[in-house]
């Protein structure tokens, strides 16, 4: 700590920077919070840096979580929400408005915002008003007094914006205020009762199937009203979040090839866990495909290494079958998806020790996003600098400029970075967890990628070891 309150650094290892689209071993010097100076290092200096080592990468930002505050604090606060955030090395996080009540009206804002400030957390606190009044699907939102207020998009989250007609205007409406509409994808007639994706594993375990086409059908629907919408309105933008099935990634990829404004995110669980998992299988989805990369047998494999129906594996949309986990890595890596976004969902625990089909939706996962993520880099699935790309520039970039994220190492300005020994693993327990969620099918689970420090506009958000 230095006499101006900020932070006082040197740190070596290998920094990866998308903004600047440049890597490599660096000896960063932070002085009263200031990134001060950054050294590209490079023969006998850079020794014993490298991209499985020590990483310096630019603050990460999360397009997608749920602090549960107001209406629900028992499973997450803001505060717990902010701590959380932090330990997973995230300086700026995104908030869905389904809260009790939702974030339909500024005075909603105002408060997350009074709480977000109580906790003098350093982390960005952005947050998405709602499409439809309540969330109800039935009208819009007082759209332009949320604009007004400081949203950074609107999204009815947790559902889709049923409504064609709703959507049209919403689509209009936010484009014409330069915002993001954020669509989470769900024709709800074919979603009523469902359990685990449809097919072989949701047969076998004697689960309700939950359609990919309730996902793909929505997207498409989304994306042709867009077509129309920004022939009127240039500035509309479509952007769907926490895609599961490679039928949707098809249509984005043909949307994005069309000229559309649509962008896309896939969250750590679908690109990494599969619905073998809800089996008790626990191998990454990456271990689950065959040599033609089609989704190998649980059973036959003996792979079962935990009970099955893991409620903390419960989740909208729920796990995929390991070949489209493997389309939501090929859309990470070829620019058809553009962020990483965690849908940190906490819940109680006694919203989860239910019966499978009666646990509430979501997975803790704001502080196990980037080991996860990492775990998929080490085995050669994402290449790093593409990785960070998809967790800093590629949110910030959804987001556009009225968020005014500008995730990088940039000299002179005040540090927003996070240190983490890639090669160090640790343990997911329910202590460890900052979070008050502690539903995540990681739990006991060594995971790779330690974050040691987090620094948010040059002051320290998170530090250990
Ligand atoms: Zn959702």
């Amino acid at each position: 700590m230095s006499a101006n309150g900020g932070h006082d650094a040197t740190i070596c290892g290998w920094a990866v920077d998308p903004a600047a689209g440049r890597e490599g071993a660096v000896e960063a010097v932070v002085r009263g919070g200031v990134l001060e100076r950054l050294t590209w290092l490079s023969g006998s200096a850079a020794d014993g840096l490298g991209p499985t080592g020590r990483l310096i990468l630019p603050g990460l930002v999360d397009m997608h979580a749920h602090f549960r505050e107001p209406g629900n604090e028992d499973a997450e606060t803001v505060a717990t929400g902010l701590a959380a955030a932090a330990r997973g090395g995230f300086t700026a996080v995104a908030l869905m408005p389904n809260t009790t009540p939702a974030l339909d009206d500024p005075s909603v804002l105002a408060r997350v915002r009074a709480s977000a400030a109580a906790t003098g957390s350093p982390v960005r606190v952005l947050a998405y008003g709602a499409v439809t009044a309540g969330r109800k699907g039935e009208t819009l939102s007082a759209m332009g007094e949320l604009a007004d207020a400081g949203v950074v998009g609107f999204s009815d989250d947790g559902a889709s914006v049923g409504s064609a007609t709703l959507m049209r205007n919403a689509l209009a409406y936010a484009g014409a205020f330069g915002l993001p509409i954020v669509d989470h994808p769900e024709d709800a007639t074919q979603t009523a009762g469902a359990e685990a994706s449809e097919g072989y594993v949701a047969t076998v375990l004697g689960l309700r199937g939950w359609p990919v086409a309730a996902e793909a059908g929505s997207v498409a629907r989304s994306i042709a009203i867009l077509a129309d919408v920004v022939r009127d309105v240039p500035g509309a933008r479509l952007h769907l979040t926490h895609l599961s099935t490679a039928a949707s990634i098809a249509h984005v990829r043909a949307a994005k090839a069309a000229g559309l404004p649509v962008t896309c995110d896939v969250t750590p669980h679908h690109l990494a866990f599969t619905d073998e998992w809800v089996a008790g299988s626990r191998r990454w989805a990456w271990e689950a495909l065959d040599a033609e990369g089609r989704a190998r047998d649980p059973w036959a494999d003996g792979a079962l290494a935990a009970p099955p129906f893991d409620t903390s594996l419960r989740v909208n949309p729920p796990l995929r079958p390991a070949e489209d986990a493997a389309a939501c890595r090929a859309a990470l890596r070829d620019g058809t998806a553009d962020a990483i976004a965690t849908d940190h969902a906490p819940h109680t625990a006694v919203d989860k020790h239910v019966e499978f089909g009666w646990a509430a939706n979501g997975i803790s996962g704001i502080e196990t996003a980037l080991s996860t993520v990492l775990a998929a880099v080490a085995a050669g699935e994402v290449p790093l600098m593409r990785a960070v790309a998809l967790l800093t520039s590629g949110p910030a970039a959804v987001l556009g400029p009225r968020a005014g994220l500008r995730p990088g190492l940039r000299l002179g300005e005040p540090a927003d970075l996070v240190v983490v020994d890639a090669d160090a693993s640790w343990a997911v327990s329910a202590a460890s967890l900052r979070s008050k969620g502690k539903n995540t099918p990681l739990l006991g689970r060594a995971v790779p990628g330690a974050v040691r420090l987090v620094l948010a506009g040059g002051r320290v958000a998170h530090a250990e070891g």
